[in-house]
């Protein structure tokens, strides 16, 4: 008996954390939304994260986005944007100055749209993940120390 309950118990340097799922927090992420809670706003303005989220309090300055956000808004709008030049170009034969128009207007809009969005999801990824300064037990739903 005794035997069991040393095995199940916690040794004093193993932490015990709430369980972060990351689907559900990137799904947040992208709406822009705190990780924990899902209904504080993450973001402040534009692109700058909150220092924490004004519902739950969650901490949300560990973020360490970076350049990820605007590399991953490149690919996925470089990927859609290249194909449908191509296609357009093929399809229509435009005038030059048209098509220059329609495709710089379209690659600004779809980059300004993706761009909160994939930094709400990768500072979301690095909530659920712990990276950083995230791990550090400083969530309201986690097991103080
Ligand atoms: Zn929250």
């Amino acid at each position: 008996m005794t035997d069991a309950l040393a095995e199940t118990a916690p040794t004093p340097t193993e932490e015990v954390q709430a369980e972060r799922p990351i689907w559900p927090a990137m799904v947040r992420g992208w709406r822009r939304r705190c990780p924990n809670c899902g209904t504080g706003p993450m973001l402040k303005g534009y692109l700058k994260v909150r220092d924490s989220c004004p519902v739950c309090e969650q901490a949300l300055h560990h973020h360490r986005a970076d350049d990820g956000p605007p590399y991953l808004t490149l690919l996925v709008v470089g990927h859609i944007i290249g194909p449908a030049m191509l296609w357009f170009f093929v399809a229509y034969e435009p005038d030059p100055y048209t098509f220059m128009a329609i495709f710089m207007v379209a690659a600004t809009a779809m980059s300004l749209w993706f761009l909160p969005r994939l930094k709400g999801m990768l500072v979301a990824i690095q909530w659920a993940t712990r990276m950083g300064g995230f791990g550090q037990g400083d969530a309201p739903s986690d097991v103080s120390r």
